[in-house]
């Protein structure tokens, strides 16, 4: 059975497992709808009752399909996420026109938790200015928003601040087994256990890449239990902490989805001997010096066609799986040249938009530069 999570500030219980609607599985270019549509079944017949959406995800289509699919279910049956886009905000009017939009997009006349997107230092002194926290209050007290939360990507240092400005009802931040070691993310996570806010957390796989780790680096997992998979790992280490009401999982199919639901239909928290596994595991990664790109997107589109998170992509497998045949037909295969990193102006945009706050030029020039050595074709 899935395990529940107790949110004691708010008098309600969710699924531990969050049903993330970023990554859902696409067909030339578009929703594959018929396989998304049984995801999301499976997820709520299995006691997710968690759906975490966003105005931009998927190129806009994301709300609007899980309106659609959740349609079918009862409005109290399950609790809905979605997110101001807090950058595309001038005015009031702005506000309640994306906020009335994405009711009509959801199919419904309230949102559970509301969350202020994608919060640094800058976007947040600017929607202080702009008043957006008491926006969301106004709807709050219309019956239209029930919880106020934000989710965050900056550096640890700028966090508390953000925490401590207001009463915020629950927070979202990234958070897995590798983020402590590039991100300072315990503090992230500490700061909301200190005040009792709850946390909810996004990327515990890393956008995929603590799911896909070579047998060499998760060899450890293997070793210590051959039936459970690598992302079962990342989503247990994540969801073991006290203070993690749910864990989001972007899933693209449903192989995944049934993974994830037997994950959190079992023990959750890991063992010391499994703990310890893991730092085996985080050991054998950091010594490999990959790119910490999550493969979000968000720096994308490049005014120069160069495919950010692509050449990234490609440049980690290499590293991880060192297979210079593989990433040779992807980079100067598959890959156009004009989105490779060679057409990097470095004009810096780009950097701008990274969550991870990842030297993108500089990384790029070094990606092409060993993708070139390692597998060029010249
Ligand atoms: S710095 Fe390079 S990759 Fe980034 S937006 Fe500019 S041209 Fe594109
Ligand atoms: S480079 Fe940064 S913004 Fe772009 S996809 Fe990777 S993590 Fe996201």
């Amino acid at each position: 059975m899935m395990k529940m999570s107790t949110f004691e500030k708010l008098g309600i219980q969710t699924s531990k497992l969050g049903f993330g609607c970023m990554r859902l599985p696409m067909k030339d270019g578009e929703i594959d709808r018929e396989q998304a549509l049984g995801m999301v079944e499976y997820a709520y017949r299995h006691g997710v009752n968690y759906f975490d959406t966003a105005w931009p995800y998927l190129n806009g289509t994301s709300e609007p399909f899980m309106g659609e699919a959740l349609s079918r279910y009862p409005r109290d049956s399950f609790y809905l996420a979605t997110k101001m886009p807090v950058w595309l905000v001038e005015t009031p009017e702005d506000f309640e026109r994306i906020f009335e939009e994405q009711l009509q997009r959801l199919q419904t006349d309230y949102i559970d938790f509301y969350l202020l997107h994608s919060l640094n230092k800058t976007r947040f002194e600017k929607l202080v200015e702009q008043g957006l926290y008491e926006l969301c209050k106004k709807k709050q007290a219309e019956g239209k928003i029930r919880y106020i939360g934000f989710s965050y990507h900056d550096a640890a240092e700028h966090f508390a601040a953000l925490v401590d400005k207001y009463p915020w009802d629950f927070v979202q931040i990234q958070y897995n087994y590798i983020d402590p070691h590039l991100l300072e993310a315990d503090r992230l996570y500490q700061a909301l256990a200190d005040r009792g806010i709850p946390c909810v957390v996004m990327e515990p796989v890393r956008g995929g890449f603590l799911a896909s780790l070579p047998k060499d680096i998760s060899g450890p997992f293997q070793e210590c239990d051959p039936a459970r998979s690598t992302s079962s790992w990342a989503l247990r280490w994540v969801a073991g902490h006290d203070n993690v009401k749910v864990t989001l999982s972007g899933m693209s199919n449903m192989e995944q989805l049934k993974d994830n639901v037997a994950t959190f239909s079992g023990d959750i928290s890991l063992t010391d001997i499994e703990q310890k596994t893991v730092d085996r595991v985080v050991k054998r990664i950091l010594d490999v010096h990959t790119i910490p790109c999550t493969g979000c997107e968000y720096c994308m589109p490049c005014p120069f066609g160069v495919n950010i998170p692509e050449v990234f992509s490609i440049y980690n497998n290499l590293k991880l799986f060192r297979n210079p045949e593989i990433s040779k037909n992807a980079y100067f295969g598959r890959l156009k040249a004009e989105a490779r990193a060679d057409q990097c102006k470095q004009c810096g945009k780009c950097m701008k938009a990274c969550p991870q706050h990842i030297q993108i030029p500089d990384m790029l020039a070094m990606a092409h530069a060993e993708l070139d050595a390692a597998c060029g074709t010249k």
